[in-house]
């Protein structure tokens, strides 16, 4: 009897397969992980938006020896390279000792998360307080945006081109701004909207002054005095809102989450825990066999449309300008190369555990989530990565003891989502997403665990490798 247990168990173990926590299976790893994360902690303050992100990215890349990318000259293997796109999405490469014909390895991430945008004409008074007018940029939950401290990020254009930076509600002695929301004494009608529209985006106005012009006889006076603030802040006129990109974001800084300091809590984890991760491997590879290719993109959050998301044809366009400086036939080159698509997705919560599926969500602490297909219902608009493709991935995982695991977004019936994949993908380019699994995606304060983000880090290392 006692035999027949012991063999079942041993049966058990070896055709059965249960994901371990990354903390049991590599414990060897967590002082390096741990060192990782406060690397991450510390761009991630400096990084709010996409802009910030590159203008970080490339003082990284400049130290490490990178080059503006000269479309048409021929680099040597090891040499490595960046492009900037609009200021708002990069691409980076190390050349390879193989020709780009046999493929390169693209690594996609993007760097913009949800937010609040100015509108055009944002600047208006009423109740003589003074307000932004906002428009939210990406799926987002709009209550969770009210009553918490927020910044300020952006550039004004002047025609002659001149940017006009704008970073306020950061630094310590900085003034915030803030969303107002109903108090709890007179929000009995409020309460009875479904949570959706609990707050609407046209209550999403943002509260930046109070002080009235002195002169009494001015109607808008309190409007006045702000723009008069900004006028000498920044130079810039009310007209001037239109040439502008301004984004509204979580004043809150990243921190280390729970008596273990197991977790870090970040405004915009989705998806600048893979866009570093990547921008790291990229910079910590020597001389691959495949060139690589990492590309921090823009726009993913509204659909990666626009000249800077991946939609756009700016990476093709890359990629055919490295294969015609080597003499390559680019869709050959096409044909050949393996896409990661770097992207987080939803870790199991507990707390709401009716949305998820238990035997196929990632879980926090389980490692990087292999996702093979995103999209809604019927796996619309996914890629869905081949098996072949998945056994690729999976084979560079296991071999450089990557603790990784699969997930699906949640219940088939209850939502969906996408990432860039499928962009990608259909330029004839095998893809997969990879990235970290999180617990409140998309709110202002999002939540990873530092196992599985340096888990994401190993993984895109042995990928560029
Ligand atoms: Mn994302
Ligand atoms: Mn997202």
């Amino acid at each position: 009897m006692e035999e027949k247990v012991s063999s079942a168990k041993q049966l058990e173990e070896e055709l059965f397969y249960q994901a371990p926590n990354v903390l049991d299976a590599r414990p060897e790893l967590k002082d390096e992980a741990w060192a990782y994360c406060e690397e991450y902690r510390r761009f991630l303050n400096r990084a709010k938006t996409e802009r910030e992100f590159i203008e970080e990215a490339v003082i990284l890349l400049k130290q490490a020896g990178y080059q503006p990318f000269e479309p048409g000259k021929n680099y040597q293997p090891g040499e490595k390279v960046y492009w900037v796109n609009r200021g708002k999405a990069l691409l980076a490469s190390t050349f390879g000792t193989l020709p780009v014909g046999q493929g390169v390895r693209i690594n996609a991430a993007h760097i913009d998360s949800p937010r609040l945008d100015l509108k055009q004409n944002p600047l208006y008074e009423k109740g003589e307080l003074s307000y932004f007018k906002t428009h939210y940029y990406g799926g987002l939950r709009k209550y969770q945006w009210t009553a918490i401290p927020l910044s300020i990020h952006g550039v004004f254009v002047r025609p002659n081109g001149e940017t006009v930076r704008v970073r306020i509600g950061e630094e310590e002695g900085d003034p915030i701004f803030t969303i107002s929301d109903l108090l709890p004494h007179l929000s009995k009608e409020q309460d009875k909207r479904p949570l959706s529209d609990g707050v609407k985006g046209e209550e999403l106005n943002l509260l930046i002054g109070s002080t009235p012009y002195p002169d009494k006889e001015i109607k808008n006076r309190v409007k006045l005095a702000t723009m008069q603030l900004l006028h000498e802040k920044y130079g810039i006129t009310e007209r001037d809102f239109t040439c502008a990109e301004l984004e509204i974001v979580p004043a809150f800084s990243a921190r280390d989450l729970g008596f273990d300091r197991s977790m870090m809590a970040a405004y915009g984890h989705d998806d600048r825990v893979c866009a570093y991760a990547a921008l790291r491997a990229e910079i910590d590879v020597k001389t691959p066999a495949h060139t690589t290719v990492t590309c921090l993109t823009d726009k993913e959050e509204t659909g990666s449309d626009g000249n800077t998301g991946l939609a756009s044809a700016y990476l093709p366009d890359y990629l055919r300008y490295l294969a015609k400086a080597q003499g390559e036939e680019p869709l050959a080159m096409f044909a050949n190369t393996k896409c990661l698509s770097a992207d987080v997705n939803a870790a199991y919560d507990p707390t709401f555990a009716d949305v998820f599926e238990e035997n196929n969500v990632a879980r926090l602490n389980k490692g990087v989530v292999v996702t093979k297909y995103t999209g809604a219902r019927g796996k619309s608009g996914t890629s869905d990565a081949s098996a072949e493709t998945m056994a690729f991935f999976a084979g560079i995982l296991n071999e450089h003891g990557v603790i990784w695991q699969t997930g699906e977004l949640g219940k088939i019936d209850i939502g969906g989502g996408g990432t860039v994949a499928k962009y990608v993908a259909n330029h004839n380019i095998d893809v997969v997403d990879i990235g970290v699994p999180l617990l409140s995606m998309h709110a202002p304060y999002e939540v990873a665990a530092k196992a599985d983000i340096y888990m994401c880090y190993l993984a895109f290392s042995a990928f560029a490798e």
